[in-house]
């Protein structure tokens, strides 16, 4: 089994390591499989426990993820999670091990990324920058995925445009304790999870139908040329 990612996933994955570089953070892998290569075409964040070496992801981020795609984008489905070990390299740990378990148990072809951004965002070289894809045996040995970054025209514009619409769901602002503002918080909670719908089926208007792929994107908007592709 091979992987590849596309650019505006990678993309994402650095931004959000990067802008969190004292933590680790987490999110899901959103894409397909296609004959034996698992597809990362986008990422999504959400809700999370962080620290300097651990992080989780609140469970409901995978359950809404999931949810959202089936409705809207019913082609893609979460292919695997990503996390950052920011200055302790690139390695499965024992809980890694066993969260990779789980989502190999939930899809047998999930993928677990692990970047450590901090070198390669102090030099911004590429030989800096540490990725590791990985996935576990049955007797739970660590096997590593050869990856590429995916370059085929057609699926990098239909990644980036699902990518560039796709919101991660993050609680915006600090915590809030106050009866109140806990209400507030959770209608904007609500909003949040409006808008992430409401972007995904935007997504879903960009890219060309089933009945178009065949003969090539032929909407008034936008318009390739086959050979191109
Ligand atoms: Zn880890």
């Amino acid at each position: 089994m091979r992987a590849r990612i596309y650019p505006l996933a990678l993309g994402k994955i650095l931004h959000h390591s990067i802008s969190n570089i004292n933590q680790e953070v987490a999110g899901l892998m959103v894409g397909k499989v296609v004959s034996d290569v698992v597809e990362v075409w986008d990422t999504v964040t959400g809700s999370q426990q962080n620290s300097p070496a651990y992080v989780k992801l609140e469970e409901s981020v995978m359950a809404l993820v999931a949810e959202v795609l089936l409705e809207n984008l019913p082609d893609l489905y979460i292919v695997g999670w990503y996390h950052s070990h920011p200055g302790l390299n690139v390695f499965m740990s024992p809980i890694d091990i066993e969260t990779q378990r789980t989502y190999q148990a939930m899809f047998p072809k999930a993928i677990a990324l692990v970047i450590d951004p901090v070198q390669f965002s102090v030099s911004w070289k590429i030989s800096d920058l540490k990725i590791g894809v990985f996935r576990i045996d049955k007797n739970k040995g660590i096997v590593p995925v050869r990856f590429t970054l995916g370059l085929q025209r057609r699926k990098v514009l239909e990644s980036t445009l699902i990518g560039l619409q796709t919101l991660d769901l993050m609680p915006k602002g600090p915590d809030v304790k106050d009866e109140e503002l806990v209400k507030v918080s959770a209608t904007e909670k609500t909003d949040n999870i409006d808008y992430i719908v409401k972007f995904f089926s935007r997504a879903k208007k960009l890219l060309p139908g089933k009945k178009d792929r065949s003969r090539g994107v032929d909407s008034s908007k936008v318009r390739f040329n086959q050979e191109e592709l």
